[in-house]
């Protein structure tokens, strides 16, 4: 699975975030036996309107959508990256997301202790980035001359990555990111992201504001939702506070309560659905009368691997996928108004998925 770290100094808001987002949005069980994976570990469920349209369509009985994993990790705290606090534990954690998601404290409370004691979610960003940056700075510190060493001796695989890796040593040493190393080309952009850092990951960023400002931010969210507009990083306003208070809603309350304050949907939703397009992935879905189910893939995926989401054995024996975009499904009534229409196309080895294809493969056994 996909895999979103919350990060974030102690206090912010990351367990009740993490809690209102496993109570409301909790995978179901019956169809994933493996919810609760680890205690800090949750997979949710990513909310996708177009698989309910689509269901209504196919009269399909049963709808599963599709999942991300939530991991929160505790432990950061300044100085981590020398072991402060659970500063190893916490980076071994970071390290097996794909992207990170910082809380940043945007609710002022005299009874909650803030660990730099005030609230500004602009140092509080700054102070989580910088450890990692840290951590960064001394794996690279190791791998650097190593790998020169290699370089010289004639390996290969270390001759081609050593220019880039003293280029982001350098851009680290500066105290920046790795991810604002300049790249060549696309042969770099791999590269670099295969070197295992912490600040080549995607990230997004959290406010968590005073359960008044659930709707509307407050002063401290609108300077935080600047900082993430500057760097290019989506930014997703919420009351963890708000959200948990409905996660303890039954069911059909919760629009009334949304609507009471504003709202159209929940912030976990708006969070969730940042996350998948933070992580590049796209949404193909298999309809039928008996379900209809969401699929994730990375962006790009050809037909083959896709089909291998479902099973190895689709994969192995990949024929074609009979492919309806998701627009023409809707539009015309489902696959046999497609058909009809002459927009029901046979995809082979060298498809790239797009976003929202009703897909059913075609296989050998
Ligand atoms: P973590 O250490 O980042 O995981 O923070 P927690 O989720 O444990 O929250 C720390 C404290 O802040 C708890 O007492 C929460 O109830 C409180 N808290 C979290 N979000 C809000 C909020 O939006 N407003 C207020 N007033 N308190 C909050």
């Amino acid at each position: 699975g996909f895999r979103c770290g919350i990060v974030g100094l102690p206090n912010v808001g990351k367990s009740t975030l993490f809690n209102a987002l496993l109570s409301t949005m909790q995978a179901q069980a019956a169809n994933y036996p493996f919810c609760t994976i680890e205690p800090n570990v949750g997979r949710v469920e990513v909310p996708d309107p177009r698989l309910d349209t689509l269901a209504k369509i196919a009269g399909s009985a049963k709808l599963i959508p599709t999942q991300l994993e939530f991991v929160d990790i505790a432990g950061l705290v300044r100085g981590a990256s020398k072991g402060e606090g659970k500063g190893n534990q916490f980076l071994s954690h970071i390290r097996e997301v794909d992207t990170i998601l910082y809380v940043l404290r945007c609710f002022a409370d005299d009874e909650i202790t803030h660990v730099e004691g005030s609230v500004d979610p602009l140092r509080d960003a700054e102070v989580v980035e910088l450890e990692l940056i840290l951590a960064d700075l001394e794996s690279l510190e190791k791998r650097v001359p190593a790998t020169q060493k290699k370089a010289k001796a004639g390996d290969r695989d270390a001759q081609e990555v050593i220019g880039l890796m003293e280029r982001v040593l350098k851009v680290v040493s500066d105290g920046k990111p790795a991810r604002a190393t300049a790249t060549r080309d696309e042969v770099e952009r791999k590269q670099l992201a295969n070197m295992q850092l912490l600040t080549t990951k995607p990230v997004m960023f959290v406010c968590n504001v005073d359960e008044a400002s659930a709707a509307t931010g407050n002063a401290l969210s609108a300077k935080a939702e600047a900082m993430a507009r500057e760097r290019g990083a989506p930014c997703v306003v919420v009351s963890a506070k708000i959200e948990s208070e409905i996660s303890m809603l039954p069911e059909g309350e919760k629009a009334d309560f949304l609507a009471a304050i504003g709202l159209s949907e929940t912030g976990l939703a708006r969070v969730i659905n940042a996350g998948y397009g933070l992580l590049g992935l796209v949404t193909f879905f298999t309809v039928g009368p008996k379900e209809a189910r969401a699929w994730t893939i990375p962006s790009g995926t050809l037909a083959p691997q896709a089909a291998g989401v479902i099973h190895t054995d689709f994969e192995r024996g990949f024929i074609r996928a009979e492919t309806v975009g998701y627009s023409d499904f809707v539009e015309l009534g489902g696959e046999a108004g497609a058909k009809k229409a002459g927009r029901f196309r046979l995809e082979g080895k060298e498809y790239p998925v797009q976003d929202g294809d009703v897909l059913h493969f075609r296989f050998n056994v």
